[in-house]
């Protein structure tokens, strides 16, 4: 069980709800100024995303948890993020992955009739380092 306070995102929706899961993944960052993160390297990626909205579907969910996992686990875990399309020509940093997570979900949320919102993102990538990804109201369609 993973069990860690995240930083609050302020917003006025009704409901939210938030998603932890951690992955295993190797990455390396191929840029003189990256140091020893040029070399290929693994993580433990702990993720939490926080999802919001004022209505529910048909069941009662804002978002099924499952439906979370199955977009992110299943297509991150042990895997090299670099040899990901969504890293394609940008370095799969601890704040792309982060960006690139938001674009999975938001995705994912914008096919839902009842239109959650991914409002944060937060991805450790150490136990002494991590990145919160916050959407711009651009950011959404
Ligand atoms: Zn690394």
């Amino acid at each position: 069980m993973i069990q860690q306070l995240y930083p609050q995102t302020n917003h006025s929706f009704r409901y939210e709800l938030n998603k932890d899961m951690h992955l295993a993944a190797a990455h390396f960052i191929d840029h003189q100024s990256a140091g020893v993160c040029q070399e290929m390297h693994g993580h433990t990626y702990f993720i939490n995303m926080t999802i919001a909205g004022n209505d529910l579907d048909e069941i009662g969910f804002l978002v099924d948890f499952k439906q979370l996992k199955s977009l992110i686990h299943s297509r991150f875990d042990h895997t090299v993020m670099n040899n990901h399309p969504e890293f394609k020509g940008v370095f799969p940093t601890t704040e792309r992955i982060a960006e690139k997570i938001w674009g999975i979900v938001q995705a994912h949320l914008d096919t839902l009739a009842h239109s959650p919102r991914c409002l944060q993102v937060f991805v450790r990538e150490t136990p002494t380092s991590y990145v919160v990804y916050r959407p711009l109201a651009e950011d959404f369609r």
